[in-house]
């Protein structure tokens, strides 16, 4: 499934900095999610700063977030504004024993 927007990987500020690892998680998020061994949950929110894509017309002029298809019309949010791994790198295969959910930070998604 191919990332929405960010295809060059125009990273915000917040991201740049880590590009190598949004690149790893990218990848291991896309394939857990198509050979099915990451179920969810997925969103369309932005935990960070709230924003809801609609659709994939708003997900595609965005260039705050990264957002990947998760079917012919509907996207997932993974990363935030701000950086943040909005699904799960463990559940992925990357350990991160210092991510957090975001619902830890009253974000809720
Ligand atoms: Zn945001």
């Amino acid at each position: 499934m191919p990332i929405v927007n960010a295809n060059d990987l125009n990273l915000t500020e917040y991201m740049a900095p880590n590009k190598d690892g949004i690149q790893t998680y990218i990848t291991a998020v896309d394939e857990a999610v198509q050979s099915g061994r990451y179920e969810g949950p997925l969103t369309t929110r932005c935990p960070e700063c709230g924003t809801r894509f609609h659709d994939l017309d708003e997900a595609y002029e965005d260039s705050e977030h990264i957002i990947m298809t998760t079917t012919s019309d509907t996207m997932a949010v993974l990363v935030g504004c701000e950086g943040y791994f909005v699904v799960d790198p463990n559940g992925v295969g990357i350990p991160s024993p210092n991510w957090t959910p975001a619902e830890h930070y009253g974000y809720g998604i």
